[in-house]
């Protein structure tokens, strides 16, 4: 079956890869056409617009980096929206505002067609090893269809309900919960290393015992071994993500100072150049350069 695939970045290169080996034939479209290369050619048809992927397809996938970029190649000049056929399925699964989510499907809604928001958790390596955990919201019969797909991409496909920002605030949330993670894990383990333990030590005990969890282990990992690279998910990223969660809180009246705090390391990391390094840097490095080491 043929299916549009929209962003081929850290993400969505990988989740590619695999919806090609699930036997997909896929019409690619990405800002730099190049990183299609990756891709097996006999398996893909390269395209220069969102409209021309999403031409003669019943499902469109976008893993674009935030929401105005994926605003635009929805509804702009070359969106994808002018051209998903009466029916068609978009399957959003990049980390975005559940407001712009329910405009999407607005949007979709007139145009004859749906949009369900597919959220992922997982970074580049789990997308290639299909362990991506995906999340969905929308319409009832468009995520059934839809789900071959998603069981394509992950482990496992867990649903929150008919109202399509559902998925996006329970991704928000999880991301929220990810950076306090690493702000504590950061500062436990460079709190460890000032007092004269070694932190591979201390993040091995934690993650063996009382912080028993796949968050304590992988990036309790990078933090303690100051592991940067490859950059998986960039810091730029991390605060669009950070600034998701402290927009939430603000709209819905839920204070949330972890999220600041978050926010603000984050912040910190960009303005100082670093929104290309990877964001587990800007809490691993961030604590251990306040702590002075
Ligand atoms: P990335 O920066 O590697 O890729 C971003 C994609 O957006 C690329 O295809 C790029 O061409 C496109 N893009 C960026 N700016 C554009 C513009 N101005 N015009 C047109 N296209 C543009 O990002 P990624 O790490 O692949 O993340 C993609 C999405 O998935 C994001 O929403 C991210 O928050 C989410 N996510 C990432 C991870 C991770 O670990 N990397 C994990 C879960 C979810």
């Amino acid at each position: 079956m043929k299916i549009g695939f929209i962003g081929l970045g850290n993400m969505g290169t990988p989740m590619a890869q695999n919806l090609i080996k699930a036997g997909y034939h896929l019409q690619v479209y990405n800002r730099t056409i190049s990183k299609a290369d990756e891709l097996d050619q006999s398996a893909i048809t390269k395209c220069k617009t969102p409209a021309e992927a999403a031409t003669d397809v019943e499902f469109v996938v976008t893993m674009l980096s935030e929401d105005e970029i994926l605003k635009e190649a929805v509804s702009g000049e070359h969106g994808l929206l002018h051209t998903l056929p009466k029916g068609g399925v978009h399957i959003s699964m990049s980390t975005i505002s559940p407001e712009t989510s329910q405009l999407l499907a607005g949007l979709h809604h007139l145009a004859g067609s749906h949009y369900i928001a597919a959220p992922v958790f997982g970074r580049p390596e789990a997308a290639a090893a299909k362990k991506l955990f995906v999340c969905t919201s929308g319409n009832t019969e468009a995520k059934e269809r839809a789900r071959p797909i998603l069981e394509a991409l992950g482990q496992s496909v867990t649903d929150f309900g008919g109202d399509v920002g559902g998925a996006n605030v329970l991704k928000v949330a999880g991301n929220f919960m990810i950076i306090g993670a690493m702000e504590m894990m950061a500062e436990a383990f460079t709190l460890a290393e000032k007092n004269g333990l070694n932190r591979t030590d201390v993040a091995n005990f934690f993650g063996a015992t009382i912080f028993n969890a796949p968050i304590f282990h992988n990036y309790g990992k990078l933090i303690a071994n100051k592991q940067y690279e490859p950059v998986g998910f960039k810091a730029r990223l991390g605060l669009k993500d950070a600034r998701l969660a402290v927009k939430l809180s603000q709209t819905s009246e839920t204070p949330m100072p972890l999220a600041t705090l978050a926010h603000n390391r984050l912040l910190t990391a960009v303005a100082k150049g670093g929104g290309d390094r990877d964001w587990v840097e800007a809490f691993g490095k961030g604590v251990t350069d306040d702590a002075g080491i």
